[in-house]
């Protein structure tokens, strides 16, 4: 089955609110099994939506519609829709009913506004609203499948959870429906990622691979069409195998959970606890981590040392290595690396991260934006320090920086460095 939504509003058009009832209903859809070929946004005019209805059903087998159910005359889609179909228009009794308590005692002529919500395309099935009056349709006619939703999306999403998709489930038959695996990659960038997986990608018919970068990490969908999930998974194996093996050292998680989840997953399983000394990152990756539910039984403190004279009387970083002339400075592995062992010794940790770099606009002690350099200490390890040559703007920067750390706490804790 092909689908097409068709968003109407003036609003939308505007851009004065964004269509996440498509992308809502995109994401349902492909569980479904549903392919949707195309979305449509139209404005509240009656010439342009019947249009867009011409269209859409030369195209698509299943055409879903969201807005334009309500009482006001710019609501149209119902009454455009029945034109269209050379059909009449009927009252849905117990949605007028509803109507007719909630206003009982009210001005006649607010039910008589209000009626129009109770209103059906001759011929459709009732989708019941929940969250607010107006009642959706579904219907068949001249062999494609019409559902109209309202605009809200707090009445439309339960709307089409409930009433809507079992209509459509019953007209699917047996149709396999979209089953995927969401795998989560950190240290790697998409380009990157794309290259360690370019034959899989280039080959793919099924499963169908997909990569999405998120800040500071990238992640993965494959996906697969198949009636049970029993079936899915047999199909989705060879290919994720085959990725794990390859992705070994950036694979952290085949499920949607970001890297300070599973860094503080494994502090947890491993009973060690971390902290961090942060410069350029401004107390980053500490949010990110206590960002994490139950965070607080690994994670014990850090240290925002913005300043040479913090990192100095905090860290206990050698003014050598700060102030001198011809001293490494602020920004150099060094540094980092004094900074972590500092950290680690102060809050007693069993690990520590630090990070330090010029985040920009401007460049600093004569080093260019991007320049960054995060170093590790442990229990009775020397520290370790690398060296980043970041892109983007400041903030992007500031996450990468965050993310590589966590990054390389993630490297120790598995065993991978
Ligand atoms: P109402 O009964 O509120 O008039 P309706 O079915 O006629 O509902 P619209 O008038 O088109 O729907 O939109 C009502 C509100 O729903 C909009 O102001 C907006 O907040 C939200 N909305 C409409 N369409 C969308 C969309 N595609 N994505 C997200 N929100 C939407």
């Amino acid at each position: 089955m092909r689908a097409e939504i068709i968003a109407v509003g003036t609003e939308l058009l505007l851009g004065q609110i964004v269509n996440t009832n498509a992308q809502f209903l995109s994401q349902r859809l492909a569980d479904l099994g549903v392919d949707v070929y195309f979305q449509t946004v139209v404005g509240d005019n009656e010439a342009r939506l019947k249009e867009a209805i011409a269209i859409a059903e030369s195209r698509a087998d299943l055409v879903l519609f969201t807005g334009g159910l309500g009482p006001t005359m710019d609501d149209l889609t119902r009454d455009v829709l029945a034109a269209h179909l050379g059909v009449g228009i009927t009252m849905h009794e117990p949605t007028l009913a509803k109507i007719e308590a909630l206003f009982a005692g009210r001005p006649a002529s607010l039910i008589e506004i209000n009626r129009r919500q109770a209103m059906l395309v001759e011929g459709a099935s009732p989708l019941r609203n929940d969250a607010g009056l107006a009642v959706g349709s579904a219907l068949t006619a001249g062999g494609t499948h019409y559902m109209l939703l309202p605009g809200p999306p707090r009445e439309m999403k339960p709307m089409f959870l409930n009433d809507g998709s079992a209509w459509l489930t019953e007209r699917l038959g047996g149709a396999e429906a979209l089953h995927s695996a969401m795998l989560r990659f950190c240290g790697i960038g998409e380009s990157a990622l794309e290259e360690l997986y370019k034959d899989l990608i280039e080959a793919q018919r099924d499963p169908t691979l997909a990569t999405y970068a998120k800040e500071g990490e990238v992640a993965l969908r494959v996906s697969t069409k198949a009636a049970t999930a029993q079936e899915a998974e047999r199909r989705l194996a060879p290919t994720l195998d085959e990725i794990r093996r390859r992705g070994e050292r950036y694979l952290y998680a085949e499920s949607d959970v970001p890297l300070e989840a599973e860094v503080i997953r494994l502090l947890a399983a491993q009973r060690r606890t971390i902290s961090c000394a942060e410069s350029c990152t401004g107390g980053l990756i500490a949010t990110l981590l206590t960002t994490v539910p139950g965070s607080a039984d690994a994670f014990l403190g850090g240290v925002v040392s913005y300043s040479n004279s913090v990192k100095r009387d905090l860290l206990g970083v050698d003014p050598a290595l700060l102030e001198v002339e011809n001293a490494p400075g602020a920004v150099s592995e060094e540094t980092a690396l004094a900074m972590a062992e500092g950290m680690r010794r102060s809050a007693d940790t069993d690990l520590a991260l630090s990070v330090t770099g010029v985040a920009g606009p401007a460049s600093s002690e004569g080093k260019p934006v991007g320049l960054v350099f995060i170093a590790i200490a442990e229990r009775g390890k020397p520290a370790r320090a690398e060296r980043l040559q970041l892109q983007g703007d400041r903030e992007g920067i500031r996450i990468r920086a965050a993310k590589r750390a966590l990054y390389m706490a993630w490297l120790r804790l598995t065993g991978k460095d």
